[in-house]
């Protein structure tokens, strides 16, 4: 793990019998911020039992029921949250009061052709969904505004998280050496590895660091660490170092807690990301 030194980093909690995962800011008030595990919900099967994803074949009331015990344990109610297509682009929405609920009951209804969501209202829940991609929470505690970034391989390849520090600049004049943000739990470089088309388009971008590292037996491909290369992505748009939380755990390597696509070959929940102002 590459966690910051004065950050407390990603912590492990529980409320209203749900555990769940949480950066290191969300503990200081003005924000909420979580991760979900994968236990204690109503689905079945491939989506057992905390599934959060409409989209996924899973049956929608048991979604529903399991969104609704989620945000209440965060204090939130499901019905004003607000998602995204989550096409596996690089586009980041503002939003607002009257965006509240935006695909809280049918994906069709989700905030079109972004992957990532801003505001800088208390009281408007973001949410995005995820199987194995990069969560990314931006908090900037003085001017305070949020967003919340799906960053899979293509959205990291096209700098997603650094486009999300230029858009809270512009909107909400956010400065980049205060912002907090935490980088959820996703694939780890011990489970992606990729084929060499995906690791010469990354080794071009990024050249052959430690996050781009070819491995005995994957062949021409390697494996990516996107957790990593979202830090330094962040680092480079000037968020410092010590104020970027890394979770230490890989989806692909905990089934127990965790949906993942890779691990599952495809059919499979979602776990989700939620952020609110206070
Ligand atoms: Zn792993």
């Amino acid at each position: 793990m590459d966690a910051g030194r004065a950050s407390p980093g990603f912590r492990a909690e529980e409320a209203g019998g749900l555990a769940y995962y949480a950066p290191g800011f969300a503990g200081g008030g003005g924000v909420r911020a979580a991760f979900s595990n994968r236990r204690g919900g109503w689905s079945r099967g491939p989506y057992s039992t905390l599934n959060l994803g409409l989209h996924v074949g899973d049956d929608p009331q048991a979604v529903l029921s399991n969104r609704a015990s989620f945000c209440a344990a965060l204090g939130l109610n499901h019905r004003d949250l607000v998602a995204c297509a989550q096409v596996h682009g690089t586009a980041i929405a503002v939003v607002g009061p009257g965006d509240r609920g935006r695909g809280a009951f049918d994906p069709g209804g989700a905030v079109p052709g972004v992957d990532g969501l801003a505001t800088d209202v208390p009281g408007v829940p973001l949410a995005t969904f995820y199987g194995d991609c990069v969560p990314l929470f931006f908090f900037d505690p003085v001017r305070p505004a949020v967003a919340l970034v799906h960053a899979g391989w293509r959205g990291t390849l096209g700098r997603i998280a650094a486009r999300a520090v230029s858009l809270m600049r512009e909107h909400f004049g956010a400065s980049p050496e205060r912002m907090l943000v935490g980088i959820g739990p996703s694939i780890g470089a011990c489970c992606y590895t990729v084929g060499p088309e995906v690791a010469g388009m990354f080794a071009q971008q990024f050249g052959t660091a430690a996050e781009v590292r070819p491995h005995p037996g994957d062949g021409e491909g390697g494996r990516l660490d996107l957790a990593l290369l979202n830090r330094r992505i962040l680092e480079a748009a000037g968020v410092r170092s010590e104020q970027i939380d890394t979770a230490p755990w890989c989806t692909s390597c905990h089934p127990e807690e965790f949906f993942s696509h890779r691990a599952s070959r495809g059919i499979t929940g979602r776990m989700a990301a939620v952020m609110a102002l206070e």
